[in-house]
C-alpha cells in the first residue's frame, strides 16, 4: 500500500532541506505543515534555550481506535556535518549524495517513513491505533533533544526510534552506557639538563599508566578508548603536566565501572611510584538501555516482520540512541533500522528496497 514513488520523492526533498545539528528550524516548519496537513494535533515544546537549536522537538498525536495500545514513533531531525546543499541522486537500488556531502538519510528516512505511513492511512481510510510522533532535535550532539523533552506528554508505553542504519528487519534492543573520564596528572617541573632527578615528568607517569591498561576491546561487551593526550613544554624542562580524556562503553553497568576501576588503579599505581598526584572527573553521555529480547513489544515487532515478509534480526549497538533517554524515561524503547549505509560519511547511500520495506512495517505497526 506504501506508494515507493512518493516515498521517494519525499525523502530527497527533505534531504535537500539543510538540518545539521542545531539548524533543523526549516526542516520542522516543512514537517510541522506536513503534519497538519494530515490534520494531527502538533505540539512544540520550548527547549530551544536548552539545546541551543533553531527550534524546538515536535511532538504530533493522530487519533485512533481507542482500543488498542497508543505506540510512539521517534526520529530526529538533525544531521552531521557536512550536511548543507545536499543533492541527492538515484542510482540504481541506491540513493546517493554528491561527493561533499553526506546524504542525510540518518535520519530523513526514519522521518519520511512515519509521514509515509500516515499518509497512506489517511488516503485508505485505514483504521489505526492512536499514534504519537516525536522529530527531536540535536540528537547528533548528545540526544541534547530527548534529554530536554517533557515525558509526561507521552501516552505510549512502547515507541520505536527510527534511527539504525542497515538493512530492515533489524531490531536493537541494547545500547551501551558511555562514560567519559578527564584525568589530569600533576608532576613537579625542573630544569631537564641540571636537575632532571628533581622533577617528576607527568608524561612518564601517564605513558606507564596507558601501557598497563586493558584498552580498546576489554570483552564482548565492553570497550575503552583513550581519546586524546596533551602536555607540551620545551625539552630543558620536566614537563609537569599532563591532561587525558577516555571514554568507557558498556552494555553492562557492572562491567563499565569494574573497567574504570582497573583504569584508575594503573594511573594511580604509576603516580603513586614516581610521587605525582592524579585528579579525574567521570561524566555519563549515555545511560545504557537493555530489553529481554522476549519482551512483548519485540514479539509484536517481529510478528510484523514476519508479516511483510522480512526476517527479524535481534541484535544490539555499540552507539547511543534517543532510545537510552526514552528508555530511561520509563518508555519501553527498541530502534529499527532504515535501510541506510556508510553513514556519516560523504559515501552515505541508502538502500530503497530496505527502505521501501522499512516503511511498510512501520505501516503494519501503525494500522489496526
Ligand atoms: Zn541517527
Amino acid at each position: 500500500m506504501i506508494n515507493k514513488e512518493r516515498l521517494i520523492t519525499r525523502f530527497m526533498e527533505y534531504v535537500q532541506i539543510d538540518s545539521e545539528s542545531k539548524n533543523e528550524k526549516a526542516i520542522a516548519e516543512k514537517l510541522i505543515n506536513d503534519l497538519g496537513d494530515m490534520g494531527l494535533e502538533i505540539h512544540t515544546d520550548d527547549t530551544r534555550k536548552m539545546t541551543g537549536s533553531s527550534t524546538n522537538n515536535i511532538y504530533a498525536f493522530l487519533q485512533g481506535n481507542e482500543n488498542e495500545e497508543p505506540l510512539l514513533f521517534t526520529a530526529h531531525m538533525d544531521t552531521v556535518i557536512p550536511g548543507n546543499g545536499i543533492i541527492p541522486n538515484i542510482d540504481g537500488n541506491y540513493i546517493k549524495s554528491g561527493e561533499n556531502t553526506i546524504l542525510g538519510g540518518d535520519d530523513k528516512a526514519g522521518i519520511t517513513a512515519i509521514i509515509e505511513a500516515i499518509k497512506t492511512i489517511k488516503e485508505n481510510n485505514l483504521n489505526n491505533r492512536p499514534i504519537e510522533i516525536l522529530f527531536t532535535v540535536c540528537e547528533e550532539i548528545g540526544l541534547l533533544g530527548a534529554k530536554n523533552f517533557d515525558y509526561n506528554l507521552i501516552r505510549s508505553k512502547n515507541a520505536v526510534v527510527l534511527d539504525s542504519s542497515g538493512a530492515a528487519g533489524k531490531i536493537i534492543i541494547q545500547a551501551p552506557c558511555i562514560y567519559k573520564m578527564d584525568v589530569k596528572i600533576t608532576g613537579k617541573a625542573s630544569h631537564a639538563g641540571t636537575s632532571p632527578e628533581e622533577g617528576i615528568n607527568a608524561i612518564i607517569v601517564a605513558s606507564e599508566a596507558i601501557s598497563s591498561m586493558k584498552l580498546l576491546r576489554i570483552d564482548k561487551e565492553t570497550t575503552a578508548n583513550i581519546g586524546s593526550i596533551s602536555g607540551e613544554g620545551p625539552t630543558n624542562i620536566i614537563q609537569d603536566k599532563v591532561e587525558m580524556e577516555f571514554e568507557i562503553r558498556s552494555l553492562s553497568e557492572d562491567k563499565a565501572k569494574f573497567q574504570i576501576e582497573h583504569m584508575l588503579e594503573c594511573l594511580n599505581k604509576s603516580a603513586d611510584k614516581h610521587g605525582a598526584s592524579i585528579k579525574y572527573s567521570i561524566s555519563c553521555g549515555n545511560r545504557l538501555f537493555s530489553i529481554d529480547k522476549d519482551n512483548e513489544f519485540v514479539k509484536f515487532i517481529e510478528n510484523k516482520n514476519e508479516k511483510i515478509g522480512v526476517t527479524s534480526n535481534i541484535t544490539f549497538s555499540t552507539g547511543g540512541f534517543d532510545a537510552n533517554i526514552l528508555n530511561n524515561n520509563g518508555i519501553n524503547t527498541v530502534v529499527l533500522s532504515v535501510g541506510t549505509e556508510n553513514v556519516h560519511t560523504t559515501k552515505e547511500r541508502l538502500n530503497i528496497i530496505e527502505f521501501e520495506k522499512l516503511s511498510k512495517l512501520v505501516l503494519e505497526l501503525m494500522i489496526v
